[in-house]
């Protein structure tokens, strides 16, 4: 950069005594913030009891710090991204490693991606079984393998020879996740009526899925999303959140997003990127951006769920069209906000 083109409109600043005013949003080097999901969906307080509530609201906040301590302290995004996820991983009450949906065979396939907002690299993995911590393997894949994806076995393969963590597949089953694959099969054998009835617990299953995007001191935007995809999935089906540009999306030019929801309808809506292309195409903000992109184009098609971001400037969204999502964030004040409902 000239000299001259920052000293000269400093001095103007200076003379015109028209420093930036504390209310502007300038991206320095503390600018930094960290956003959160848990899973979207049906979620209304009459099924929720005080106790389940606030375990949620615990281990988000435990997730969420995870990360916001690492952007505190000058880390990179990527590295608050994977830590902040392996909380919720590790976590029976969410639909990622420990606890995920079980698949009609009653196995469990997970699902994860990861984008660098800076290089624009990607990872991501699908319908793997033993890799403890998917958003690892996926970010794994960007960073030693020529690839942006990989599925199935060699997955799992390539996660194992790459030093991962890896577990025996019992390791991923709960006890409440198999009571829902019965629920959500026993529906299926009736159907009809029944099948209707249960229509909204079978869709409530699939939620808990979690992600994450964050911002660091160094301005660069990360995000990665991590689940075990719907109760009952058949067929290896795959969903949006190992999608780049559906689940995932993170450029230093925009946004970083994580998606949450129903897949093939966050697929076909290419929901990360449009957000992200929204911003970057039509000079929109993130907010207004995930709003169109949730409730225009995603509800339009019949699809439900929501997404969490945050800009190059630490702007955030929580944007969903269903009655809850599992969210956080903290920016680099250090303020907290956990939340469940939509309208909190
Ligand atoms: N999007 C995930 C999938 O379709 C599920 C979810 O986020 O709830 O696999």
């Amino acid at each position: 950069m000239q000299i001259k083109n920052f000293v000269f409109p400093f001095l103007m600043m200076v003379m015109l005594g028209c420093a930036p005013s504390k209310k502007e949003k300038i991206t320095t080097s503390e600018t930094f913030g960290i956003v959160i999901h848990g899973g979207a969906g049906t979620l209304l307080r009459k099924n929720m009891t005080p106790e389940k509530e606030a375990a949620y609201r615990e281990k988000l906040t435990e997730a969420i710090q995870v990360g916001y301590e690492i952007l505190k302290n000058g880390g990179s995004s990527q590295e608050a991204v994977e830590k902040t996820i392996h909380v919720m991983e590790d976590s029976p009450l969410f639909n990622a490693g420990k606890g995920a949906v079980l698949t009609a065979e009653e196995t469990i396939e997970l699902d994860a991606s990861f984008m660098n907002g800076e290089t624009l690299d990607a990872g991501a993995i699908a319908g793997v079984r033993t890799i403890k911590h998917p958003i690892s393997a996926a970010i794994k894949v960007m960073e030693s393998s020529s690839h942006v994806m990989l599925s199935g076995q060699g997955a799992d393969q390539f996660a194992a020879e790459q030093g991962l963590e890896i577990v025996a597949p019992e390791y991923f089953y709960t006890e409440q996740r198999k009571e829902a694959l019965n629920r959500v099969k026993e529906a299926e054998r009736k159907g009809g009526e029944s099948a209707s009835l249960e229509q909204e617990f079978l869709k409530n299953q699939r939620y808990g899925t979690v992600g994450c995007a964050a911002l660091d001191k160094n301005g660069n935007l990360s995000a990665g999303t991590s689940t075990g995809g719907m109760t009952n999935k058949k067929w290896n089906r795959i969903g949006d959140a190992p999608i780049i540009g559906a689940g995932t999306y993170a450029n230093n030019a925009t946004c970083a997003i994580s998606a949450t929801g129903w897949g093939e309808f966050f697929i076909r809506s290419v929901v990360a990127h449009d957000i992200s292309a929204l911003m970057e195409y039509k000079g929109l903000s993130i907010q207004e951006a995930a709003r169109i992109v949730i409730h225009e184009k995603v509800a339009k098609l019949g699809g439900d769920g929501g997404v969490v971001g945050i800009d190059h400037q630490g702007n955030v969204a929580m944007e969903m069209n269903t009655p809850g999502m599992y969210r956080a964030h903290i920016n680099s004040m250090g303020n907290l906000t956990v939340k469940i409902y939509k309208d909190e």
